[in-house]
């Protein structure tokens, strides 16, 4: 890749075009580094006080049942707090903080339990902030190049969209930054359609990012996340913030940053071949850190079989008689989560024998080719993908949109595999572990006035 091309052209210095600045600011457990972030790159710019402003932090997910170690997952207290205080010091009184959780009664991942859990009401109370859960509505539908999208109203009312993503990889989409992060304003049956058979979800993430246009986006990076974007990938402490009132510009360093070239990012190549931008950074101007200081290599994807029969760990394990193709990009967030389930239950259940020839199936798209005694079919969509396909032995459905986790255990079990959903607490047991003893992972930066 061209990175010192890359880091060449940044420090030229602004000569021949107007660039978009980006500052790019340690953290290192100061508050005052978030100002000084915003200020750097002129983010209030065009704020006036009178405008309404709307916070869209990345929570994806919540769980107030099973550990969930948010670093890097989920944007922190910390940077959503101080932007709020500067909000409220630069005279802004209308402010909304606006997220959609992916929900899922069993673990009460719901918007608000995510606000109270990390104590939001503080800023309810003590700035007048609304905290809205976008998953509820109500939704304006938008058309686009030959497809149409439900956004949430009070985000294409804002006058000033401030977008605070995290600075992840995504399993998917390689990173999850600002673009991203704006498809948690559809609603969710919007949010299915991007996950679409035909269509790269990259294609809609980038009309999504056009058409909102955030007005300041802040990549918090106090965490990164290595093979995200779920609890499932491991975080570092990155202490790093950066802000731009372009989000392109913003993701391209924040893609940088992850060890990425932001031409292999689909979203962003399309965002720039749609208007004419560079994809080396020669249209950003660095404030702050040195760029290249910052960088450090995050893998995206997940290491799966040569012959596509599940992920490479099945193969150290020694595992066999099961076919469990990699997810595609078809599987949206409810079954993507769950998926990682499966594959913790069929790992537990394994006992030194080979199963007995089983295939499963997930996503939208995927046909069964036939040649396995029982396929697993795990959701409404490929239930519907391989209704009456003649290859399959047995067709065993797990059923739900996303299935039920309780569900998911009793069709094992009824079908011969041992499942113990013990083997899944234990397994998210020990993903919050890996962060206990270690200073530099606090879970005060996600609890409003702790940190
Ligand atoms: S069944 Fe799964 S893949 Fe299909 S729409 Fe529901 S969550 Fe998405």
């Amino acid at each position: 890749m061209q990175k010192e091309r890359f880091f060449n052209i940044l420090k030229r210095g602004c000569r021949k075009m107007e660039r978009a600045k980006v500052s790019l600011v340690k953290f290192n457990d100061d508050r005052r580094n978030i100002r000084r972030a915003v200020e750097m790159c002129d983010g209030f710019k065009e704020l006036t006080p009178s405008k309404r402003v709307l916070l869209k932090p990345n929570l994806v997910m919540w769980d107030e049942v099973l550990p969930f170690p948010k670093f890097g997952v989920i944007t922190t207290a910390v940077v959503v707090e101080e932007m709020v205080r500067l909000l409220q010091e630069h005279g802004c009184s209308d402010i909304a903080i606006g997220e959609a959780t992916t929900e899922d009664e069993s673990i009460n991942s719901e918007t608000e339990a995510a606000y109270r859990g990390m104590g939001f009401q503080q800023l309810e109370k003590k700035y007048g902030v609304k905290l809205l859960d976008l998953n509820r509505g109500p939704f304006e539908r938008v058309e686009f190049d030959g497809f149409s999208l439900d956004i949430a109203a009070p985000v294409l009312e804002a006058d000033f969209l401030i977008n605070l993503p995290v600075l992840k990889t995504h399993n998917t989409t390689r990173v999850s930054l600002g673009f991203k992060n704006l498809k948690g304003c559809l609603s969710r049956r919007s949010k299915i359609f991007c996950h679409h058979p035909e269509l790269p979800l990259d294609r809609f993430i980038q009309r999504l990012g056009e058409k909102l246009a955030p007005a300041l986006t802040l990549i918090d990076g106090i965490y990164a996340l290595d093979r995200g974007p779920a609890m499932n990938g491991t975080a570092h402490r990155a202490d790093i913030l950066i802000a731009s009132r372009d989000m392109f510009a913003a993701d391209v360093v924040g893609t940088m940053i992850l060890g990425m070239n932001p031409a292999d990012i689909g979203h962003l190549a399309e965002h720039a071949r749609r208007h004419g931008l560079p994809l080396d950074g020669s249209n950003v101007e660095i404030c702050g850190e040195e760029l290249s200081s910052l960088v450090r290599p995050l893998k995206w994807d997940w290491g799966w079989l040569e012959d596509n029969s599940g992920p490479t760990a099945f193969g150290r394990m020694g595992i066999s008689g099961v076919y469990y193709p990699k997810y595609d990009h078809t599987i949206c967030s409810g079954c993507s989560f769950l998926n990682n389930m499966i594959l913790i239950l069929l790992i537990g259940a394994y006992t030194g024998e080979p199963f007995d020839s089983i295939e499963f199936l997930t996503g939208k798209v995927a046909r069964s080719r036939g040649g396995y005694k029982k396929t697993f079919l795990f959701g409404n969509c490929i239930i519907r993908a391989n209704r009456d396909n003649p290859a399959i032995g047995e067709a065993v459905e797990i059923r739900g949109c996303p299935p039920r986790a309780e569900d998911i255990v009793r069709t094992l079990n009824e079908h011969g595999i041992r499942a113990d959903f013990n083997t899944y607490l234990q397994y998210r047991e020990s993903l919050a572990a890996r962060y206990r003893d270690q200073p530099q992972f606090r879970e005060e930066h996600f609890v409003v006035g702790e940190a």
